[in-house]
């Protein structure tokens, strides 16, 4: 009798252990639900144009949520002139501490960015869902992670919230759009000791997840992304779009930064830039696959890439 109870709870033990294998196939911890619920609370400010109460009360709440899990912030403001008059701009940043070290004094290894303004329309309400609150919310969910599991990778990161990523205008132009970054980038540009790699998350949340690179992406990343997609079972929802797209990349890129931009493929999309980019078109299962991607690649030794990016000549518009 006792060695049939016996076999019956070796039985047990070992299905729970499939069950678990079969549901963590990669070790890759799944924070989709965690940032599909985090969207939702970004995008109940309502929409989040620069300048924006909404754009203001989400920075504070994403500062809030990243110093209670341990990050310290900062802020870069600065005004620009845009077609609509001069606008105030606020890039935040977050760095996670080194006991005994100024975090800001110190060189980081990869940038971990989104933008976290949404377009502003005046005969509708955007809220930008996923463009491109969902991957704000999965940096968030990222960051917590991180903090709580893998303190030594998060002090080799520089997590930034990008404000005026979207033209004031109708569409991005050399001098409309990317505010946020160039801005940023242009601090880079004449240090040492810049970070070697950055990666950007611009509509990672989509039900129908369809990430297309930039054909402007420096070749080494090209390839560690399909290497992580793969790793992760996810090779299919990624691949390359059909030319370079313009986002907060290009400025990066161009300051000696390489870096890639994760997106979805937005131009085919009937979504893109109407009031439809709600939660409803999300899903905690896309999200679920770019965050372990993300994360996969941020575990990855992260080398320099050799080869310069190529000149974007397509706007995103
Ligand atoms: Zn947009």
């Amino acid at each position: 009798m006792r060695a049939r109870w016996m076999l019956i709870l070796g039985f047990l033990f070992a299905a729970t252990g499939v069950l678990l294998w079969w549901r963590h196939p990669s070790g890759t911890p799944h924070l989709g639900q965690a940032a599909y619920e985090q969207t939702a609370t970004i995008l109940a400010h309502g929409p989040r144009p620069p300048g924006s109460d909404g754009l203001k009360a989400v920075s504070a709440h994403v500062q809030k949520e990243l110093e209670t899990a341990g990050w310290v912030t900062s802020r870069q403001t600065f005004e620009r002139y845009t077609p609509e008059g001069s606008v105030t701009f606020q890039n935040l940043l977050a760095r996670f501490p080194t006991s005994g070290v100024d975090p800001w004094n110190r060189p980081v290894r990869t940038i971990l960015c989104a933008h976290l303004d949404s377009k502003g329309f005046k005969d509708s309400r955007f809220l930008g869902a996923d463009d491109a609150a969902s991957a704000c919310a999965a940096i968030v969910e990222i960051a917590k992670f991180l903090a709580k599991e893998k303190p030594a990778l998060a002090e080799t990161l520089e997590l930034v919230f990008f404000d005026g990523e979207e033209a004031i205008g109708p569409h991005i132009t050399a001098a409309d759009g990317l505010y946020g970054s160039r801005y940023y980038a242009n601090a880079w540009r004449a240090k040492s000791d810049k970070p070697t790699s950055g990666i950007l998350l611009d509509m990672i949340g989509h039900e129908n997840l369809t990430i297309r690179l930039s054909t402007d992406t420096p070749d080494a990343l090209k390839e560690r992304v399909f290497a992580a997609a793969k790793a992760e079972d996810a090779q299919n929802h990624f691949g390359m779009a059909s030319g370079p797209i313009i986002d907060d990349h290009v400025p990066l890129n161009s300051a000696g930064i390489p870096t890639v931009d994760l997106i979805g493929d937005f131009a085919a999309s009937a979504w893109w830039h109407r009031p439809t980019d709600t939660l409803k078109i999300l899903s905690a299962r896309s999200l679920d696959i770019s965050i372990r991607v993300t994360l996969r690649l941020l575990d990855d030794a992260f080398a320099p890439p050799t080869s310069a990016p190529a000149a974007p000549n397509r706007p995103r518009q």
